[in-house]
């Protein structure tokens, strides 16, 4: 093994993730190289990085960061010792990870099998049954005819949910409460997951009403050494995707916090889990936890975990990928007593949408752009300034507000003072949305489910 220190990192990312690896570099001291988009020749992200190249010269936008042979190219031409993928585009892409293998570059991540074995949802249920941790009731194979679905949902009762078996970003998942759906849920579900994921395979479980979505950071090296870093509840979801997160789970007693996080270390030590990954759940309206996924890369919402105890996961990504321990100096992280959370950090994010169109992307050329920042305010930006132009062809995620402080009413506070500082025009914003969320009782109490914005259509007021 041995440590193999980084010159060069390459980020095939872009955005404020490739603007966080950036600076995760520059502090450990390593160039960084970027590549970019036609669309992207003037976004923020490249002025970040040390060199920048562009790629994808007769590509579309999102193909441009998906084009495994030619960012590999560009980082051999370039020296590069290691990519980092950050999320989404190619950072689960098993074959992505098994080339820059293949041509002698370090992939920042778990390795190609792992993260084949954990794409697959069906799969990853398995492993959590083997190793006692417990699933949603469902059927763990792919569902052949929706003649098996409905005797699943005959002997379990409905709701239920069919969800792609490579599902990811809330696509090819139907939730099917009566009989009479559940033909077309099926047929329209395959397909989905087809065109997505090139893979049609579907499978069954119970839904679950009003659960709360807690996930667990975990963090391997090399040497097979796995400690946790405490949840993240993730309830407050619009259509399956997440929109505000935050550490600790105020509902979690400390015997159902050690519960959850000792399952997700389980799941991790059974599968030999290297580098960042997060193992999710759902905690259904009696406190029972069920395993649903397993993540291996970097999520958006790793800020909380990093405020409240104060390690630096992207760092540490790169210092595992370079084969240090967790007991290194440079991680610090000996034991699991180590890892010692401390007060409260929520995180929101800021989207460019426009809330008199049903919250569609919004796009444009931004004219005036001040953020709020002091105290207890963390801002990972990357497509905001003035003069910016937001174009329609990647997310819409403008900038992620992280308040810390030692309570919660307190991170909730400066959460609201730094959002109602933020000064956008040119495109419209979710911020009215986020601040009625933030101002919400049920919030206050952190007792948000994840059908909690479904279920208060005044929210979007
Ligand atoms: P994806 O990988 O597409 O994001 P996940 O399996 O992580 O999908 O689920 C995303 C969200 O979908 C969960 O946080 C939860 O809100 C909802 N969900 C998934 N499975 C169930 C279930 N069995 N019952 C209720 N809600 C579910």
């Amino acid at each position: 093994m041995g440590v193999k220190k980084f010159k060069r990192v390459l980020v095939a990312n872009r955005g404020e993730i490739a603007i966080r690896i950036f600076r995760a570099c520059h502090e450990l001291g390593i160039r960084t190289v970027a590549i970019y988009s036609n669309e992207d020749q003037c976004s923020l992200f490249r002025t970040k990085a040390d060199e920048s190249y562009l790629i994808g010269k007769n590509k579309g936008p999102v193909e441009a960061y998906l084009n495994i042979e030619e960012i590999i190219k560009i980082a051999l031409k370039k020296g590069v010792d290691a990519i980092h993928p950050g999320y989404g585009f190619l950072a689960e892409n098993p074959d992505f990870a098994k080339k820059c293998k293949e041509a002698g570059i370090v992939f920042i991540g778990p390795s190609h099998e792992m993260i084949e074995a954990l794409g697959d949802k069906i799969q990853s249920k398995l492993v959590a049954k083997k190793v006692g941790v417990p699933t949603i009731p469902g059927i763990e194979k792919p569902i052949t005819s929706d003649e098996k679905a409905k005797e699943f949902a005959d002997y379990c009762g409905y709701p239920v949910i069919l969800k792609a078996a490579a599902g990811g970003g809330g696509r090819g998942m139907r939730i099917v409460y009566k009989e009479e759906e559940l033909l077309e849920a099926y047929y329209s579900a395959k397909s989905e997951a087809q065109k997505a994921f090139g893979n049609d395979d579907i499978f069954i479980e119970k839904y679950l009403e009003k659960p709360k979505h807690i996930e667990v950071q975990v963090l391997g090296d090399e040497a097979g050494n796995i400690v946790h870093l405490y949840e993240r509840d993730c309830s407050l979801q619009r259509r399956h995707q997440k929109v505000i997160e935050f550490t600790p789970a105020l509902t979690l007693t400390p015997e159902k916090r050690e519960a959850i996080c000792q399952d997700a270390l389980k799941i991790a030590k059974a599968v030999n889990y290297k580098n960042a990954g997060t193992v999710e759940f759902l905690v259904d309206a009696y406190g029972n936890h069920y395993f649903i996924e397993m993540n291996p890369r970097i999520q958006v919402e790793h800020t909380v975990t990093e405020m409240v105890t104060g390690i630096d996961l992207v760092q540490s990504q790169i210092l595992i990928a370079q084969g240090y321990t967790l007991d290194s100096p440079e991680i610090n992280i000996p034991s699991q007593e180590a890892v010692e959370p401390r007060g409260y950090a929520i995180q929101c994010r800021v989207t460019c949408e426009d809330p008199a169109n049903q919250f569609a992307p919004d796009t444009g050329r931004i004219d005036i752009y001040r953020t709020g920042s002091g105290f207890g305010i963390r801002l990972d930006g990357g497509n905001g300034f003035t003069g910016a132009e937001v174009s329609p062809y990647y997310d819409s995620l403008l900038v992620k507000v992280t308040a810390s402080a030692r309570t919660f009413q307190d991170a909730i506070k400066k959460s609201i003072r730094s959002i109602r500082e933020l000064k956008v025009s040119g495109v419209k914003t979710n911020t009215g949305f986020l601040i009625n969320v933030l101002n919400h009782e049920t919030f206050l109490k952190g007792e948000c489910d994840t059908g909690f914005i479904a279920n208060n259509p005044e929210l979007f007021n």
